[in-house]
């Protein structure tokens, strides 16, 4: 028994179409009470799965638009459940009262991500499958779409489960020989499990070295704008934003927050932090700007270290490089290339390796940024899209088992007795049940029941 849950699940603006949901054991009654099918046979009679024609009533039983509806019936629906959606027009007012209409019919509204919870406790979806939906919804870059519906379409979820089902089945021969006895089982070996685990450990590092690239795909790459005041950081995070986001003023060290604004850029997400000028200063407020900006070095995977090039280097200027070098990539911009230039453009660039001569002025030298941070971070187009772990949720889960995996090798390898080294593999399978949402009692008793036909 599931409540019945309705929602507006298009965007809050006018538009085109817009679309009533519903998923719960009333779903299609509601639907099927507010909405009149042109045809005469009512929604509720109609078949599954087909676009039917009609009227939308509004809570007083008025038509307020004409639309299309479609039922699905439990268990072939996207929650699992019985569920009906109304496409409209897309008028924030018709929406709403058909909104209205369907808890008047006893539905209520849906909780954010309710349908796609739904999904997975009825499991039409696993864990990483669910996550992928958010991941869809919110991708700003093409190799972010592609992950993220390659991992809906359970490519993780499968690379997850390959290693699961592998621990599954030594934990099921395990059990099995002990529980049942009588059976004609072959004996457990420890030759066996050391194989299954060497697996499962290759096949999880394997899996946490995709961590790097999943996460900057997904999430975006920290960034940080770094360099003295007047440097021109303000301006580059504006010319690179496309619009005016943070303050650009002449007196130097006025950047006092860090902002963060996102940008494409080579294919992946910048979030760019600017920061208060990194220098030491007497003044307060500014100290804690200076502090919080070491912080965001510290957390970055990119420094773009911002040097003004019509003026000779300063000391602060020297202080912003040692600094920047805290990060683990550091792309030196060289700004105002239009003005003359003053500064030793060989020398910098054998300190920093990458280099680029910018204007945030007039934006020249962005297309070659771009290229550099592209070569920093490549998104790998198509290869390996969705299979990728891309969120701390998943790399934790995945560490955990890895480390238990580790541990099982190790008692292995001491001779300790085979039950000690299963309550490893166990906490392995529990980490990586956690990463797709599977339940490890069911899964190794169902797999005693199938892969060993004990009791029949
Ligand atoms: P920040 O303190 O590092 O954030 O520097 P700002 O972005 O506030 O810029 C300091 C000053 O340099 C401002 O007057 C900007 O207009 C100027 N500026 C920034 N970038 C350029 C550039 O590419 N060319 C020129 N000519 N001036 C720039
Ligand atoms: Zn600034």
């Amino acid at each position: 028994m599931s409540d019945t849950i309705a929602a507006i699940a298009t965007a809050p603006a006018p538009g085109a179409i817009g679309i009533l949901r519903l998923s719960g054991d009333g779903a299609i009654a509601a639907a099927s009470a507010v909405f009149r099918p042109a045809s005469g046979l009512p929604l509720a009679e109609q078949q599954d799965r087909r676009l039917i024609y009609g009227a939308l009533l509004g809570p007083d039983g008025s038509v307020i638009d004409q639309a299309l509806a479609t039922i699905s019936r439990a268990p072939h629906s996207y929650t699992g459940e019985d569920t009906a959606e109304v496409q409209c027009h897309g008028s924030p007012m018709v929406l709403s009262l058909g909104l209205e209409s369907l808890f008047r019919q006893g539905a209520r509204q849906a909780l954010p991500g309710e349908f796609t919870k739904r999904a997975f406790l009825h499991g039409r979806l696993d864990l990483t499958q669910a996550e992928a939906v958010a991941d869809l919804v919110d991708a700003e870059t093409p190799a972010a779409v592609r992950q993220a519906a390659g991992q809906l379409s359970g490519v993780l979820g499968r690379r997850v489960r390959a290693v699961y089902d592998g621990l599954v089945d030594v934990l099921a021969h395990f059990h099995a020989v002990l529980d049942y006895p009588d059976e004609e089982i072959d004996p457990f070996r420890s030759e066996t499990i050391g194989g299954a685990l060497d697996r499962a450990r290759e096949a999880l590092e394997g899996l946490l070295a995709t961590y790097d690239r999943g996460r900057y795909i997904c999430g975006g790459v920290p960034c940080v704008l770094a360099g003295r005041p007047n440097a021109g950081k303000s301006s580059l995070l504006n010319a690179l934003v496309g619009y005016e986001r943070a303050i650009v003023t002449d007196v130097p060290g006025t950047t006092r927050d860090t902002v963060e604004e996102r940008c494409r850029l080579g294919g992946v997400v910048l979030r760019l932090i600017d920061t208060a000028g990194l220098r030491e200063t007497e003044d307060t407020v500014e100290r804690l700007g200076v502090e919080r900006s070491r912080c965001a070095l510290a957390a970055a995977e990119l420094a773009l270290l911002v040097l003004d090039g019509s003026a000779p280097l300063t000391v602060e200027d020297e202080q912003a490089m040692e600094q920047a070098a805290a990060a683990p990539r550091v792309i030196c911009l060289v700004n105002k290339s239009d003005l003359p230039l003053a500064v030793d453009l060989e020398r910098l660039k054998r300190r920093f390796g990458r280099l680029c001569v910018v204007s945030a002025a007039t934006g020249e030298g962005l297309d070659r940024l771009a290229g550099q941070v592209a070569e920093l971070f490549p998104t790998g187009g198509d290869q390996g899209a969705g299979e990728l772990l891309t969120n701390a949720r998943q790399a934790a889960a995945a560490r955990r088992a890895l480390e238990s995996v580790e541990r099982a090798q190790t008692a292995l390898a001491a001779g300790v007795t085979a039950d000690a080294v299963l309550t490893d593999v166990e906490q392995g399978l529990s980490a990586l049940g956690e990463l797709t949402g599977a339940s490890i009692r069911e899964d190794v008793t169902a797999r005693i029941f199938e892969r060993f036909c004990v009791g029949k």
